[in-house]
């Protein structure tokens, strides 16, 4: 008996042992593997990507987006319901002493069992979507882009492929939204609006969990670890990403889901329970809401339907997945993309004809601007210039790039058509069709004008970004490009 126990200490004893000589390995291989990282994305600076360096500025402008951004988008949310979307006097009431910081919390909703309930189920529901059920649509619907596509080449040289099916979820989650609202009754299409606090909460813990779950990813279990970024800054990391395309398994892709559903199905579910909203509460639902939904819907349907496209958009090609786009994704774009819907629930505007008529014109006509110029430099790319523009062949300039790996490539920049007007056009395409948004919801509250504040903002600085960015990649090429083409967004203005 004494042997027997004898023995089984010393075995207790050895599996310590082995347990942790095997941690120790696991760091040390950890330690070296996060090394190797290092030294890979040292061997490629220079290349493009986001920044290897942080300076001041950039981490100033993180640290506060990291603070204040969850608070902005409460603060939008808080005024609507308790101030009828004005956006002055929560300040004002808070700075006179009317009001307590804790009185306003405390009539702020809470987190509650049925919106935790419906938000798993939203969510489930589009990864059920995303990643069960191979596109169809692409088989019978003429021109449309769908099934397996490849995007572009990343720094270090890896091409990846993506299931294209947001169109078919798009498409099913209305189909049953639509079929419940006239036929099962199985909600009320105002559940949105009616858990829209409750809901925030829940987008929330989503979008810092992705994002979380991203920053541990990409340290310890990264996709591609020749396509991971650290700057040595913990904040900077976090916000804009360590992995190039996360995934889990072959196909699922952080950046295309995030990005496209939960946040973009979303939006129009979420204008259609508003205009449901406006019609319980006042028996109608009026021309501006109808002209937001439409817009609105317009954009979000293109989206979809050009989602190949989308994988040579910046977001997927060039952005990496941190707490920008994971919990951008989830709270900021359903929340402040739709504030507009949301004013009108509070202010029903019945516009002139006059006016609507003027937003509608200023809205197709953005629409046609961006869809044009970004179709313009998808065909220029896809055919390699061998396609014609407005009916002539696209002039170009010829430009030659680096990977990681040294490997040499060929590309080509436009300078007739849109591009040649201006270096992002398709910006400019974007904006008006913002502004119209806004301008639907009459002139009596700021608030609903944020977006058209906040698209110009990120437009300008994403473009200043994208140049940088283009500039490193394309080097004398892409100086030639802009002294072909010497304005932004406004010729002969910006
Ligand atoms: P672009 O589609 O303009 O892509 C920029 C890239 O296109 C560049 O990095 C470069 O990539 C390539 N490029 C630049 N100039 C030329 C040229 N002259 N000829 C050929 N290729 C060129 O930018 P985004 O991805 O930012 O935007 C795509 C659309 O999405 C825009 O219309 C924008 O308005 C919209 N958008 C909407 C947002 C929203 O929140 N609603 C947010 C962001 C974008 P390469 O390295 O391949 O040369």
């Amino acid at each position: 008996m004494r042997i027997f126990r004898c023995w089984n200490r010393l075995l207790k004893r050895r599996c310590m042992q082995r347990d942790i000589m095997v941690a120790h390995q696991e760091k040390k291989l950890a330690e070296e593997r996060k090394h190797q990282n290092i030294q890979n994305n040292k061997a490629s600076q220079g290349q493009w990507g986001r920044a290897w360096e942080v300076d001041w500025f950039s981490l100033a402008s993180i640290l506060f987006l990291l603070m204040f951004a969850p608070l902005i988008v409460y603060y939008f949310i808080m005024s609507c319901a308790q101030y009828q979307c004005s956006l002055t006097d929560p300040l004002l009431d808070l700075l006179t002493g009317n009001k307590h910081l804790s009185e306003i919390w405390n009539r702020t909703p809470m987190l509650t069992y049925r919106a935790a309930a419906v938000y798993s189920l939203w969510v489930t529901f589009q990864v059920f979507l995303y990643v069960s059920i191979p596109d169809f649509c692409h088989k019978f619907l003429p021109g449309y882009v769908g099934g397996v596509q490849e995007g572009a080449i990343t720094p270090a040289g890896v091409m990846n492929k993506y299931e294209i099916n947001g169109l078919q979820a798009w498409i099913i989650t209305h189909v049953l939204w639509f079929a419940n609202a006239s036929y099962f009754h199985f909600f009320s299409p105002t559940i949105i609006f009616d858990n829209w606090i409750p809901l925030l909460w829940c987008a929330n813990i989503l979008g810092y969990a992705v994002s979380t779950f991203a920053m541990i990813k990409g340290y310890f279990f990264p996709t591609n670890a020749k396509d991971c970024k650290f700057t040595g800054n913990f904040f900077y990391d976090y916000m804009m990403g360590i992995e190039f395309n996360p995934r889990i398994g072959k196909w699922f892709d952080f950046k295309l889901f995030f990005n496209g559903r939960p946040g973009i199905v979303a939006w129009t579910l979420i204008n259609l329970s508003f205009a449901a909203k406006q019609q319980e509460l006042y028996g109608e639902v009026t021309n501006s809401m109808i002209l937001v939904n439409g817009l609105q819907g317009i954009y979000v349907l293109d989206f979809f339907w050009n989602e190949a496209w989308y994988l040579k958009t910046i977001d997927i090609c060039h952005d990496h997945f941190g707490w920008y786009l994971g919990w951008g994704d989830c709270v900021w774009l359903p929340y402040l993309y739709t504030l507009q819907g949301l004013y009108l629930v509070y202010h029903p505007v019945q516009l002139c004809t006059v006016h609507a008529v003027g937003v509608l014109t200023l809205g197709l006509l953005g629409y046609y601007i961006f869809r044009m110029t970004n179709h313009q430099k998808d065909l220029f790319r896809r055919t390699n210039g061998n396609c014609r523009i407005w009916g002539k062949k696209p002039e170009y300039i010829e430009c030659s790039y680096t990977s990681v790996d040294g490997t040499k490539y060929y590309s080509k920049l436009m300078t007739s058509g849109f591009w040649g007007w201006a270096r992002h056009f398709n910006y400019t395409g974007d904006l008006m069709g913002s502004l119209a948004y806004c301008l639907a919801c009459g002139f009596e509250h700021i608030l609903p004008y944020f977006y058209i504040v906040y698209m110009t903002i990120l437009l300008t600085h994403r473009c200043i970004r994208d140049e940088h960015r283009c500039s490193s990649k394309y080097g004398k090429d892409w100086k030639c490009y802009t002294a072909a083409v010497p304005y932004r967004l406004l010729p002969r203005i910006f």
